[in-house]
């Protein structure tokens, strides 16, 4: 099983519309498989296709209720709100509070191309909306207050340079 090297903050795909995705075959299956093993291997808790390089609408989720598999996953509903922060695998060592719905309702295509909807509390509405939001070039940083954005790129940009003193 293919591991993907997963994309990170910097690199032009994460900042892409994503494409819809018009099929699912066997091309699309072993992508899934293959992210969820990426997904795994990096200990997250889901991954959306332009972190491993795809500009499609294609994502795995698993909060602790089993591997979700989602094409052209759209939010029907939202409801509720909570702030936590959250970390994302193509930001390493970067933490920000995100304010999100705690429930979300959410209809895509599943691997065998049936139209699901599957809804998400707590954790898992966390992580769906997280993941969704990839699929329109968004990112955690986005979600920040100003002051606190400012901030996180600052550390982002001295953590790649790699140079902060100097
Ligand atoms: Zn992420």
């Amino acid at each position: 099983m293919g591991i993907y090297r997963i994309r990170k903050y910097g690199e032009p795909i994460l900042r892409l519309k994503c494409r819809r995705v018009t099929g699912l075959g066997s091309r699309e299956n072993r992508i899934f498989s293959q992210m969820a093993a990426t997904m795994y291997k990096a200990q997250g808790l889901g991954l959306a296709a332009p972190q491993i390089g795809l500009d499609e609408q294609l994502i795995v989720v698993d909060a602790g209720e089993g591997l979700i598999k989602l094409a052209n996953p759209l939010i029907l509903l939202k409801d509720g709100e909570s702030v936590i922060e959250e970390g994302c695998l193509s930001l390493p060592n970067t933490m920000v509070k995100v304010k999100r719905a705690s429930r979300v309702m959410v209809e895509g295509w599943n691997e065998n191309e049936e139209r699901v909807k599957i809804e998400g509390q707590g954790l898992l509405a966390r992580v769906l909306q997280h993941e969704i939001d990839h699929l329109s070039g968004i990112l955690i940083i986005d979600h920040v207050l100003f002051r606190e954005k400012t901030v996180s790129e600052d550390s982002l940009s001295s953590g790649k340079r790699g140079e902060r003193n100097g």
